[in-house]
């Protein structure tokens, strides 16, 4: 099998799963329970959020679990747009976001909130004159994705909320970082909020993190009894945060070494891949090297996934949450129907190696060849 689909989700790494079962076997106490075996738990939850906010240098306080990102991207949205109404009820989203932020956009909206969608350039990167255009008195959020799941555009957050703050210093800052961190280094110093997953850094399926800033009003949109996990009420899963915290601490290592090396794979494919007419390489200056998206110019990309699938090559359409459609994010870099009506995701991570990449193209031009010639018997 090759897998070349880390961007929609990780193997759980063994020593993270080991975490897992430990929590699992010696920790069944609930953490919100008052006797010897919710202490014991409650300690271990807290180690685990220790370590998280250490790696970060952020506040303990400042970190919420929830069940991925897209929980987190609820969190983030919704609770700070109803405890910041006295300040208005604009937002500003890119239109590189994931479909989840849009989903909550549009629920956003239904309940009197109004939403601007700033550009970028062909790039990809976020056109900081537009932004500047679209900034008002009364917006209260700016959310801009950190990469961008299809294509991989990375965006300058600290420039990007230095322009917000010139503008409007009361406007809060979300980044979804889901797609960099383990990738690249993340800060979250350079935003008010953010939002991670486990399951994209190796960790277990189930699992993420909401980060707010603690000078960020927020209003709760769970209710239930038990303090131990913030904003998010209810019985932690302890082995699910144990895990997450070890996912944390082992993607966050090696990480320039890992990229250099991800770069060469990243390479290697395009070198290959551009000599194919029906092909376009999706991909900018601005993009880090995991993510890597193309556009198939005669070949539906459905089929070109299910072909390579027989060879037990696994790539994405689009992104795993939004498959089948338009890609918004090509669309929105080169506004071009054709070529964001076909792309494959090709998405790469420092366990892919060179071996595997090879045998990637020689299936690939296999399957290219096959398909490129029933398409032209068809016509
Ligand atoms: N944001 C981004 C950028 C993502 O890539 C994903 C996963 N495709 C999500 C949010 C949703 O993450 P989760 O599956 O953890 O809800």
């Amino acid at each position: 099998m090759i897998y070349l689909d880390y961007s929609a989700t990780t193997p759980v790494s063994y020593d993270v799963l080991e975490s897992y079962i430990r929590a699992t076997k010696d920790f069944p106490g609930n953490p919100n329970s008052l006797h010897s075996l919710g202490v014991k738990s409650k300690a271990l939850m807290n180690s685990a959020i220790k370590q998280i906010a250490e790696i970060f240098n952020v506040l303990e306080s400042e970190i919420t679990f929830t069940s991925g990102a897209t929980e987190a991207n609820n969190f983030a949205l919704i609770g700070t747009c109803l405890a910041n109404l006295k300040l208005g009820n604009h937002l500003i989203v890119s239109k590189l976001e994931h479909p989840s932020i849009y989903k909550i956009c549009d629920y956003l909206e239904t309940i009197g909130f109004e939403i601007s969608y700033v550009d970028n350039n062909e790039d990809g990167l976020i056109d900081f004159e537009e932004l500047k255009r679209k900034m008002r008195n009364d917006t209260i959020l700016v959310s801009i994705c950190a990469v961008n799941s299809e294509t991989g555009v990375r965006q300058p957050l600290k420039m990007i909320r230095q322009v917000i703050r010139k503008e409007n210093s009361r406007t809060y800052f979300h980044s979804d970082m889901t797609q960099a961190l383990g990738k690249v280094p993340v800060n979250l110093h350079d935003v008010d909020l953010a939002s991670a997953s486990a399951h994209k850094i190796f960790g277990p399926k189930g699992i993420g993190f909401f980060y707010k800033s603690s000078h960020v009003p927020f209003k709760p949109i769970i209710y239930g009894s038990g303090k131990v996990n913030l904003f998010n009420p209810g019985t932690p899963p302890l082995p699910l945060i144990v895990a997450f915290a070890k996912a944390i601490r082992l993607a966050t290592i090696d990480l320039e070494k890992r990229e250099n090396f991800v770069r060469r794979l990243n390479d290697r494919i395009v070198q290959d891949l551009k000599k194919y007419d029906g092909v376009l390489i999706n991909q900018s200056k601005i993009c880090i090297p995991h993510i890597l998206n193309i556009s198939l110019l005669e070949i539906k990309a459905e089929t070109f996934l299910h072909a390579l699938e027989e060879y037990e090559i696994y790539v994405s359409t689009n992104t795993a949450c939004s498959s089948g459609e338009l890609s918004t994010s090509v669309m929105a870099l080169y506004g071009d129907k054709k070529r964001a009506s076909s792309t494959l995701r090709i998405s790469l991570s420092y366990l892919t190696t060179t071996d595997e990449i090879n045998k990637f193209l020689m299936y690939f031009k296999i399957v290219y060849e096959k398909l490129s010639l029933l398409k032209r018997e068809e016509t």
